[in-house]
């Protein structure tokens, strides 16, 4: 077997482990291969192994990777410029960082115009985290009251990102609190929102993360190894 092959079995049985742990059946949680400054024989190795969803932190590479590779879906997990929008609008399956009222309503009226609905996660910035993008907890049931009246876009849940610390263990309340405000807004049942998807976990809290309820795992080096500093890219901005 491929490097990529053994990464993607082992994170497979550790999901699965840890779904074993919380009484969860693995089938519910997605792998999202995060293939940020990874190239083409690397992408192909993991949609060999039956890998069919991917994601993307800038919309040059994303759009770029499903123009090489329709038939998979690809996941916008990075930060969003306005002035992207028309470019990733269509060929994101899902924007998992909705993270400020400007950018829904560029989404909103660019998706208006081109009669699409587009699928997003609502980023929470459950850690207080000043680098970091995201709605503040206490504003997210705001937000989403504001989002739910618009409607071109649709609120399908949350992304959050736990702070990087070296005991991945200390993410757990990140997850914790972050599942439960997920729950909560399910139990509102706004118009035009379906609380289905919680994205959280990376390479180094995936299992903390689906211990404490995620069903989306977004796993970038777990799977394709390192990223190198300089490393390769497909788009070259
Ligand atoms: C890069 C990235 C990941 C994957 O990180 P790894 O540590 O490589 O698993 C997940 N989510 C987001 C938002 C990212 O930018």
């Amino acid at each position: 077997m491929g490097l990529i092959a053994d990464n993607f079995s082992t994170i497979t049985a550790r999901m699965g482990s840890a779904a074993g742990r919380a009484g969860r059946d693995v089938r519910a949680i997605k792998l999202v291969a995060v293939s940020k400054t990874v190239g083409v024989p690397e992408i192909s190795a993991a949609i060999d192994c039956g890998i069919r969803d991917f994601g993307e932190n800038r919309v040059q590479d994303l759009v770029l990777k499903k123009q090489l590779f329709p038939d998979v879906r690809w996941h916008m997990i990075g930060r969003l410029q306005t002035n992207k929008v028309k470019d990733v609008l269509g060929a994101a399956a899902i924007i998992h960082s909705l993270d400020r009222w400007d950018l829904a309503e560029y989404i909103e009226k660019r998706a208006q115009r081109e009669l699409l609905t587009v699928p997003v996660l609502i980023q929470v910035n459950m850690a207080g985290e000043a680098s970091k993008g995201g709605i503040a907890p206490a504003n997210v049931e705001e937000f989403v009251g504001a989002l739910s009246q618009l409607h071109n876009i649709r609120v399908v849940g949350l992304m959050t990102m736990a702070p990087a610390v070296s005991d991945p263990e200390e993410t757990r309340p990140i997850f914790r609190e972050t599942a439960g405000l997920f729950r909560h807004l399910k139990d509102n049942n706004y118009p035009n929102v379906s609380m289905d998807i919680l994205s959280m976990g990376m390479t180094h809290d995936f299992e903390i993360a689906i211990e404490e309820g995620s069903n989306l795992v977004r796993v970038g080096r777990g799977i394709f190894g390192p990223r190198k500093e300089e490393g390769y890219r497909i788009g070259n901005a």
